[in-house]
């Protein structure tokens, strides 16, 4: 039996095909999915691109592909209408004529189930001679594949739920067959106010011998997937990362920032309030979000205007008279307000100028003081967050509850500044 090749012995092309796409009209979806399933599998693309639905750019790209790469994967243009010109373009370049497949045609009409099927349906059911049809559990449209003088061709249906089932489904197994299979570890982590290209430009300095990172962005955080051929190399570049950003920044595994802090503060039984000023209620809502957090949440209290801290919390007029709204003073009675108003053992209070009005030189936009208390124990601090003002709420919020995190897991709060 021949011995099958590395999938690191091929070169990867994504094409993906449709006027929506270089209009702008759709982001394109299928490079992330592809991209890291393929990396995965240990298979490199070498270039990703997009192109109108365009009988000579589709021509000119697909020859080109065959040129550079031995596996080729095209996307979209696969459906009924006229400008679905994939097949025709892939029978032009292979010199393979199109067939047409009755049995393949008899499942389309299956998906119709009782209404007639239009007649531009039927071109579905015809690829280049000696290609193979892949199976569509998600529409009409069948994707195929075959080759030519040993380049691997795929042509895939563009929508998404269409698509990633069929790459899983009848992409991998065909892959599977071709290549050896190697063994890939992944380690998830997220990692909180960090920047995506300072992350991985971190990461390139000091990744250990073949690990990969792949990004993907959530509303709080950067998801990180490390993957590698044993876990001792992941391990080692995460804990690396760890150490270079600090165990608040970045965290194993994949959570919701709001679970974690829900979680570790039901493990102690320890009940949260807020006071709240810039971020509205931000905070509150992600606690709330959590199925649970009734367990362990008292309220938040949205104090904005001046009175309202000095009404509902009793922070003293004089204090915000003279240190102003924005001070240590103010979040701290803030923070020792909503104690005493919940009686709880953890309290967070955030009170800052979010702009893009209210700045000053001494206290420009993205000022912001978190007041935090811990069974007793507090801790204020200044931040400057950069953004608008939706970016600066945000941030407000996520560095709230890491803060929270770090303390009732009774941990070092280290680097504060950094996560300005
Ligand atoms: P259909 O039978 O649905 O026409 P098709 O294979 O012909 O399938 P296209 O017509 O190219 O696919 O695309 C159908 C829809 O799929 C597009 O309107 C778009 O919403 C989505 N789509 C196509 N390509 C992508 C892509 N790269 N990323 C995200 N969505 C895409
Ligand atoms: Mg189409």
């Amino acid at each position: 039996m021949r011995k099958k090749p590395e999938p690191s012995a091929v070169k990867a092309v994504l094409i993906s095909i449709g006027t929506e796409l270089t209009q702008g009209l759709v982001r394109d979806k299928h490079l992330s999915f592809i991209g890291q399933e393929m990396a995965a599998f240990g298979i490199e693309i070498i270039k990703a691109l997009q192109i109108p639905d365009n009988k000579d750019l589709i021509l000119g790209e697909l020859t080109l592909a065959c040129e550079q790469a031995g596996l080729v994967i095209l996307s979209g243009g696969l459906g009924p209408t006229e400008d679905d010109l994939t097949r025709e373009m892939v029978s032009q370049v292979t010199g393979k004529t199109l067939v047409y497949h009755q049995k393949v045609f008899d499942n389309i009409k299956i998906r119709f189930s009782g209404f007639n099927i239009p007649k531009s349906n039927e071109k579905q059911a015809s690829c280049p001679e000696g290609f193979v049809f892949l199976n569509n559990s998600h529409g009409t449209a069948p994707g195929f594949y075959g080759s030519l003088n040993g380049v691997m061709i795929f042509a895939l249906p563009g929508p998404p739920r269409e698509l990633q089932p069929m790459f899983l489904n009848e992409v991998l197994p065909i892959l599977k067959g071709e290549f050896q299979e190697r063994k890939v570890c992944e380690l998830v982590f997220n990692s909180y106010m960090i920047s995506e290209s300072l992350l991985q430009d971190v990461f390139t300095k000091t990744k250990a011998f073949e690990v990969t990172l792949a990004t993907r962005l959530d509303d709080d955080r950067i998801i990180g997937t490390l993957r590698g051929p044993t876990i001792e190399g992941l391990e080692t570049s995460f804990l690396e990362l760890q150490r270079q950003f600090g165990f608040m920044r970045i965290q194993a595994g994949n959570y919701f920032i709001g679970d974690r802090l829900v979680d570790c503060l039901s493990k102690k039984a320890l009940s949260l309030s807020l006071a709240e000023s810039c971020t509205g209620g931000l905070i509150s809502q992600w606690i709330t979000s959590i199925s649970g957090s009734s367990r362990i949440f008292w309220g938040s209290v949205v104090t904005y205007a001046n009175r309202a801290k000095e009404d509902l919390l009793g922070v003293d007029a004089l204090v915000v008279e003279q240190k102003g709204a924005v001070s240590r003073e103010t979040a701290v009675a803030m923070v020792r307000g909503a104690l005493k108003l919940s009686n709880s053992e953890v309290a967070i209070s955030v009170t800052g100028i979010a702009g893009p009005d209210g700045g000053t030189e001494e206290k420009p936009v993205g000022t912001v003081w978190i007041a935090l208390s811990v069974n007793g124990r507090e801790l204020s601090h200044c931040f400057r967050f950069n953004g608008d003002r939706h970016r600066v709420r945000y941030k407000t919020a996520v560095t709230a509850m890491l803060l929270c995190q770090a303390m009732v897991e009774e941990r070092d709060v280290q680097d504060l500044n950094q996560f300005s």
